[in-house]
């Protein structure tokens, strides 16, 4: 049952060939002997209940193709039921007292909550090793990474834990798990999905979307979390759209931009043959490959770790031991409180976010780092614009290399940024990008690590990219091969 697609699933529920109670005690059992680290909360009884609200819901025919579809949240996603730690020790215990708007728009259709999905602290990582509650492993292989920060929702899918997760992608984090865990994730324009109840990183750049195994399933669960939320000041008001709506046009005549910039020195040649071999089947297909250039990639990493940084050490002052979260047992007065809390609530990579973002921020740097950053931020959005004038949508690679083995970069955080390269420029732009799984590298250790294509569109353009990715997994079958 577990192989299934959600597609496959909802068919199922709806012919009442499965009720949700059974598909959820499934995916449950599974949950329960996996030990992958992907979730930091399961809770049976929790999910049972919202399994038999669903199944009541099919037998009375009040449904969306989504009732009774068993789904997993990202830790960044706030829940009134489940705990919601961000990966943090900071919030450990935490239970919200509202659901983010995510969140209770899956509930509102029906879907079945299976739990709370391991991440890296606070979003901030690449390969899911910076959570309190300890890293989560590649079904691939479990000596390595599953990717970050959305790594516990890419290996949960990847394991078929769930047939649906939702994630965030502040630089990469939906797009690079999906990639190293073998799934299809994508990131919509900025503004598509609330940030209302998703934990906060950093505020531009923040942007939820779904990791499942097929670009199908992606368009129903983009269907579901999309639109205009008052609560959150940065939702873009647009009308409701069916991103499943041209999942079966022709892709003859397409044009793909290849950039240069990504295919330079750096990108491992197992990479490079899968990414390249999925370019010729999508030649085959009809499709125009264009070389294009995307020249200031390579200033998006230090643009990058400076603005996210930034608005990190903004968002995060809220964690002060006085109004949630994690207070200091002991200490002498109220400097030694905060100060005691949060070097006890945050972990390494938190702490080096917060103190970078207070430099760049502070006064006679802002200047220097901040400001320039922004304008740069600026240029990195024109040369996608160029870009778009030659081609409709642009292919690449999503990493430079294939997972890497846990441990390798953990002490390493700028190994750690590097890494995140293909990914960065497409977030600061604010524009949709996904992956898709397209083969397999060795890495360097001749072990099986999957590999993924990035695609990326234009704003507003999910419906298209969606389509050029439907379309690749009807002609190929990376999408259907899970781990053993
Ligand atoms: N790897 C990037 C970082 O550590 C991106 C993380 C993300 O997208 N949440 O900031």
């Amino acid at each position: 049952m577990h192989t299934h697609s959600l597609k496959q699933l909802s068919a199922l529920l709806q012919s009442k060939q499965v009720s949700a109670t059974e598909l959820a005690t499934h995916y449950l059992n599974r949950i329960e002997t996996s030990h992958l680290n992907a979730f930091t909360h399961v809770d049976r009884t929790l999910t049972l209940a919202q399994a038999a609200i669903a199944d009541q819901r099919l037998a009375q025919g009040d449904v969306s193709a989504l009732t009774g579809v068993p789904i997993a949240h990202k830790d960044i996603f706030v829940t009134r039921d489940w705990r919601s730690t961000a990966g943090s020790r900071m919030l450990e215990n935490y239970v919200s007292p509202f659901n983010a708007t995510v969140v209770e728009l899956f509930n509102q259709a029906g879907t079945v909550t299976l739990g709370k999905l391991n991440c890296d602290e606070f979003a901030m990582g690449s390969g899911n090793e910076n959570s309190y509650f300890g890293a989560v492993k590649n079904p691939w292989d479990i000596t390595a990474v599953p990717g970050g920060s959305s790594g516990g929702s890419a290996a949960a899918i990847a394991a078929r834990l769930a047939p649906a997760a939702t994630g965030t992608d502040t630089g990469g984090s939906i797009r690079q798990p999906a990639a190293f865990c073998g799934v299809t994730g994508i990131k919509p324009t900025y503004g598509s999905v609330s940030r209302f109840g998703m934990i906060a990183f950093a505020s531009s750049l923040d942007q939820g979307g779904p990791i499942a195994q097929t670009a199908e399933d992606c368009s129903w669960l983009l269907n579901t979390m999309t639109g205009f939320d008052e609560k959150d000041s940065t939702s873009v008001q647009r009308d409701k759209e069916d991103f499943s709506r041209d999942l079966n046009q022709d892709i003859k005549g397409l044009r793909i931009g290849v950039p240069r910039e990504f295919f330079g020195e750096g990108l491992a040649k197992d990479v490079e043959q899968a990414v390249r071999a999925a370019l010729a089947e999508y030649e085959k297909m009809g499709a125009i490959l264009v070389d294009i250039s995307l020249p200031k990639t390579e200033l998006s990493i230090p643009v990058y770790y400076i603005i996210a940084p930034a608005e990190a050490s903004s968002n995060l002052s809220r964690f002060d031991g006085v109004r949630y979260g994690h207070r200091a047992a002991e200490y002498k007065d109220l400097n030694d409180m905060y100060r005691k809390t949060r070097t006890e609530g945050f972990g390494d990579e938190v702490k080096r976010r917060i103190l970078t973002g207070a430099y760049v921020l502070s006064h006679g740097y802002y200047d220097a780092y901040y400001l320039q950053a922004q304008k740069i931020r600026r240029l990195i959005a024109q040369d996608f614009q160029a870009a778009f004038e030659q081609c409709d949508v642009i292919m690449g690679p999503v990493a430079p290399t294939v997972a890497w083995d846990l441990g390798d970069k953990s002490d390493d955080p700028v190994a750690n940024y590097l890494a995140d390269i293909f990914t960065l420029s497409t977030s600061l732009a604010g524009l949709p990008g996904m992956s898709i799984p397209c083969g397999f590298g060795q890495g360097e250790k001749n072990s099986k690590r999957p590999v993924g294509l990035q695609i990326i569109g234009n704003y507003f353009a999910e419906a298209k990219l969606l389509n050029v990715a439907h379309q690749f997994q009807q002609a190929t079958d990376w999408h259907t091969k899970a781990p053993e």
